[in-house]
């Protein structure tokens, strides 16, 4: 057996699947080429085994994977909540593939967090959610969770079937190729031994390697080979100094194109093929915000990029997320970026130095950094306890509990109560509060500025950057932790309780929002 699996997770998978009656397997938002083929595989591989299951995506799939969904009966939880949520209640085994965290499902995150179901995790993404479920199998030193799946599928037929164990058949198997295609970018990246001796394998079992590779990369629309032509010519940045490129697609140009869900696939990598670019991006314009997708080449952990700036997350060489503002401030805003990522790096890197020189040479650029990394590092654990992260320009902010109704957004005005703290790994030395208990019980004393504490216009000035910025998204009755680094707090002055250069948390209430 391959060494990231162990016997016993083995029986385990075996006995959850066998003992199920109802299945229900799930995959991330904006599905890629290995959650579909992951989800369609797994479905494939039940059916063989004469086990009924239903596959949910929390939305849409792009039109050149639907090939995956033979049956049309994927269901999408955006367009079909009744007959999802209907079948949640009812199963007794749920599959998650290809994600590592339950807000990756967006809308349905709360709906699994209620179920009585046992679950199961299949992922090659860093930091699983582990204590959700019953039974994890997970690896990052993968291709893809499609192989992750296949070695698992595998071992476990062996297990189960120790005499005569099936061959996989070809429907599985062509799933299963289709995610080591795309999350490889065909067989580029991530690739280790085992994937090519999968690939092998998958060919021996009668996959049509060219079918596939027609359906996944090549027929394209012609609108679709003109829109990376422009791209290429009219809209790719290149920051040498930064060694890294980027493309921006707004929204007129994707009308001007026709572009559908899925076109802009694999544009993100064309800067790398560059010499001298690491790092490249691609920003794609929606209704609602705008699509992060980040990957590099070298060592340089998109991952954390993703975390720290683009309220995403992901692979260390391939990473996404999402954007709240506008369009134009996108270029300063990645350029910023990538200039605190490289001076996080820096840090590590000086941290060494400090150890085998004894030397402390520290500037502000260094103890942002600093600061920015271990904000990083609070909200990870936190999210790991189950709590919602939104981060936006850099002040992060850690759900406690969910408000409803509309989203702050520029403009509005908000009341709520809080408790603002120094930032020490958590809540540290208390600052300022418009809760009377929370001053009381701390006995600390608190000087209340009257009734417009608590109180003010978004995007406007009024309130310090960190919380301006962190409140942007939140909804009515939430209660939330916004964090951000000094620059976004009172910078290097020093403010009553508050030392000079002091990363800051608040624990919000939001009370009310009013539209302007
Ligand atoms: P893509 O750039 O192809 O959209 O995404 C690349 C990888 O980044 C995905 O395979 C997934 O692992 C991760 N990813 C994409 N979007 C998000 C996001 O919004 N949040 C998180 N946590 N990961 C994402
Ligand atoms: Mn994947």
């Amino acid at each position: 057996m391959t060494d990231f699996l162990d016997k016993e997770q083995i029986d385990r998978l075996w006995h959850l699947i066998s003992s199920a009656r109802k299945i229900l397997i799930i995959s991330h938002t904006n599905p890629d080429g290995d959650a579909m083929g992951s989800v369609t595989a797994m479905k494939h591989f039940l059916k063989s085994k004469k086990i009924d299951s239903l596959i949910v995506v929390p939305n849409c799939y792009p039109d050149y994977l639907s090939f995956l969904d033979e049956d049309k009966d994927i269901k999408i939880y955006k367009t079909q909540k009744a007959a999802v949520e209907e079948y949640l209640l009812e199963c007794d085994l749920i599959i998650a593939l290809d994600f590592n965290q339950l807000r990756r499902v967006d809308e349905l995150e709360k709906i699994l967090r209620n179920s009585q179901a046992k679950k199961i995790l299949i992922d090659h993404h860093p930091d699983p959610e582990n204590e959700y479920f019953d039974l994890v199998i997970s690896t990052t030193e993968i291709s893809s969770t499609c192989e992750l799946l296949y070695w698992s599928l595998i071992a476990m037929e062996k297990q189960a079937n120790r005499d005569n164990p099936c061959k996989m058949d070809l429907s599985t198997a062509s799933s299963l190729y289709v995610g080591l295609m795309t999350d490889t970018n065909n067989f580029s990246n991530s690739v280790f031994g085992t994937t090519f001796q999968m690939a092998s394998d998958l060919l021996m079992l009668g996959v049509d390697k060219e079918k596939l590779q027609h359906y996944v990369f090549g027929g394209f629309t012609e609108s679709r080979m003109r829109l990376l032509g422009y791209l290429l010519q009219k809209k790719m940045v290149i920051l040498p100094e930064l060694e890294a490129g980027y493309i921006i697609l707004t929204k007129e140009e994707q009308q001007q194109f026709d572009f559908a869900e899925g076109d802009s696939e694999g544009f993100v990598n064309m800067p790398l093929n560059i010499r001298g670019v690491s790092v490249s991006a691609l920003f794609t314009e929606s209704a609602e915000n705008i699509r992060v997708s980040l990957r590099s080449i070298d060592d340089f952990s998109v991952n954390d990029m993703a975390r720290n700036f683009f309220n995403g997350g992901g692979h260390e060489r391939a990473s996404g997320g999402k954007l709240f503002m506008p369009i134009d401030k996108v270029p300063e805003y990645f350029t910023e970026s990538l200039r605190k990522m490289k001076k996080i790096i820096t840090i590590v890197l000086s941290g060494l130095f400090i150890l085998i020189t004894g030397c402390t040479k520290q500037d502000t650029e260094l103890q942002l950094a600093q600061q920015i990394k271990d904000i990083d590092s609070f909200t990870k654990s936190q999210v790991a306890g189950g709590k919602r992260l939104v981060v936006n320009q850099g002040s992060s902010r850690v759900i406690i509990a969910e408000g409803e109704g509309d989203e702050i957004t520029a403009g509005d005005s908000v009341t709520f109560d809080f408790a603002g703290y120094v930032f020490q790994s958590g809540l540290g030395t208390l600052f300022e509060t418009n809760v009377q208990e929370i001053a009381d019980n701390l006995g600390i004393n608190i000087y209340n500025r009257g009734f417009d504490f608590g109180k003010g216009v978004i995007g406007k000035g009024m309130l310090i950057d960190g919380l301006d910025r962190g409140l942007t998204g939140a909804k009515r009755g939430e209660h939330a932790y916004i964090v951000f680094p000094a620059n976004l707090g009172y910078d290097k002055k020093e403010v009553g309780l508050v030392p000079k250069m002091s990363p800051l948390i608040f624990e919000v209430w939001i009370k009310a929002i009013k539209k302007n």
